[in-house]
């Protein structure tokens, strides 16, 4: 839970810093409004089955987020009695603007602040061939394997250098990043790994960052080659066991294998040769992202770009004919700058966004493993922890071994290894809901979440006491006017 949207309960003031973000009044929200229930409908008449329940849950929270009438918190202000009602949002991972983007903000401020020490950190990209990307999508699992088989090739390249420069038993890192799409809602599931460019040895006094010399084009493909050996092994006969498998695709793996054909961007790299970059069997490696040490703002950055939302609103408008553009940011490879999508369509490319249960989607590896015991000595010292002033929190510990998600959306419970929500908001918002402008600070009063009194705190202040309502299914059964189902045997048949 994270305050969302606050509606001014009290007179208004004049250069009030916070307002409601009303979600209801964006084109996606009444996009899924209008056409979810349509979207189901077809989905099961088509497919004679449901999608999992944990997409159905993600856009049935989404609809439900920043509403006022599925709860809030009230805050008042200490010195002037100002009162604001801050509706709850939906945590999704998958595509809600607002908590992607602040789960973004969320991971990049606690990856700069409490896991990633002043050091020269270096982005390793790991990208996969579209066959293992669909095997990937489908099975969490293979994504945590194939992750750890790929960091140890890049470990083991860098304690080699380590070890030639003198250092005795050097230990790497590794934060990662799973991102499950590409620039036009395309799944494509692959890594961004942020790496220290170095290792780190244990000498008297202390643990010390010993910096490598950065990976040449021959090192770079040595390491793709490395893993490349140890993850075809692995994928290769569950590439077999699929193609083995003659039961049709569910209506998730239809959309995925759709989502993953359809709008792949051009090659960004065809034709021009990049720097530390190498490619193996439609493997491919990059690491030509480095940041200094003392570039803090640079690795937000680099941490910001692994943690961001895999959907813009801002690219969506919509059409006189009813379709919904997506503007791209680079050119499909046919040329399109645009997606062009009928409203459902759009809605099963987001179905194949939504990251499965318990799939994390920032890993920590090496030292800051949540189990090392190097962790503690190598993040930044809490001191170095700039104080928010205004918090309410302890001061941060480090980063406590269970935590293996850096992303979770801080709450209101007073987890303090969380950054406080309010900071979050500020983050994301850039106005504080918690400073009021009288000058004093809010104080949360109460989180109310029984419709009953909600409903009645609303309609006193004259703020709708229900959500906006979804249409209807207006699906008919009878000739499909698209046929996408039809098309995935072909689509299969393609992976192959
Ligand atoms: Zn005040
Ligand atoms: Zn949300």
């Amino acid at each position: 839970m994270g305050g969302d949207a606050a509606a001014r309960s009290g007179p208004a003031a004049p250069g009030l810093g916070y307002r409601r973000r009303e979600p209801e009044r964006t084109l996606l929200h009444s996009t899924v409004r209008e056409h979810w229930k349509t979207f189901l409908a077809e989905t099961e008449e088509r497919a004679g089955a449901s999608l999992p329940r944990f997409v159905v849950g993600e856009f049935e929270r989404y609809l439900g987020c920043g509403i006022l009438a599925n709860g809030f918190a009230r805050v008042r202000c200490t010195a002037c009695g100002d009162e604001l009602l801050v509706a709850f949002s939906c945590k999704g991972r998958g595509f809600c603007p607002s908590c992607t983007t602040r789960r973004m903000h969320d991971t990049s401020a606690h990856l700069v602040e409490r896991v990633i020490p002043r050091v020269p950190v270096r982005q390793w990209v790991l990208s996969l061939p579209r066959w293992a990307r669909f095997l990937l999508a489908r099975d969490p699992a293979l994504i945590t394997r194939v992750l750890d088989l790929a960091l140890r090739g890049v470990f083991a390249w860098q304690r080699l250098g380590a070890r030639r420069a003198g250092a005795r038993d050097p230990r790497a890192g590794a934060v990662s990043f799973v991102q499950r799409f590409g620039g036009a809602l395309n799944l494509n599931v692959h890594f961004h790994c942020v790496i220290p460019d170095g290792v780190f040895v244990r000498e008297e006094g202390g643990v010390r960052f010993l910096p490598l010399p950065p990976p040449s084009d021959e090192d770079v493909l040595a390491v793709l080659r490395r893993i490349v050996s140890r993850l075809e092994p692995l994928l290769r006969p569950q590439l077999e066991a699929a193609r083995a498998d003659a039961r049709p695709l569910d209506p998730l793996g239809a959309a995925q294998v759709e989502a993953m054909q359809s709008s792949r961007t051009a090659q960004p790299d065809a034709g021009r040769a990049k720097k530390r970059a190498a490619y193996l069997g439609g493997f491919s490696l990059h690491a030509g992202v480095h940041i200094h040490e003392n570039d803090r703002e640079g690795l937000a950055h680099l941490c910001g770009y692994g943690a961001r939302p895999p959907f813009s609103q801002e690219r969506l408008s919509a059409l006189p004919d009813g379709r919904l553009s997506y503007r791209l940011k680079r050119p499909l490879h046919d040329g399109r700058a645009t997606l062009l999508l009928e409203p459902t369509e759009l809605l099963r490319r987001l179905a194949t966004l939504v990251p499965p249960p318990r799939a994390h989607l920032s890993r920590y590896h090496g030292v800051f493993a949540p189990a090392s015991r190097w962790r503690q000595e190598v993040v930044p010292p809490p001191d170095a922890i700039a104080s928010p002033g205004h918090c309410d929190a302890a001061p941060p510990p480090a980063p406590a071994p269970a935590a293996t998600e850096a992303t979770a959306p801080a709450g209101p419970t007073r987890n303090p290894r969380r950054i406080p929500w309010a900071e979050l908001l500020l983050r994301v918002f850039r106005a504080d809901v918690l400073a009021c402008s009288c000058g004093g600070r809010r104080v949360v009063l109460a989180y109310l979440t029984d419709p009953g009194p909600v409903k009645a705190i609303l309609a006193h202040l004259g703020l709708p006491a229900t959500g906006p309502p979804l249409a209807p299914a207006r699906f008919t059964a009878g000739p499909a006017e698209s046929g996408w189902q039809d098309e995935v045997p072909e689509l299969q048949q393609s992976l192959r």
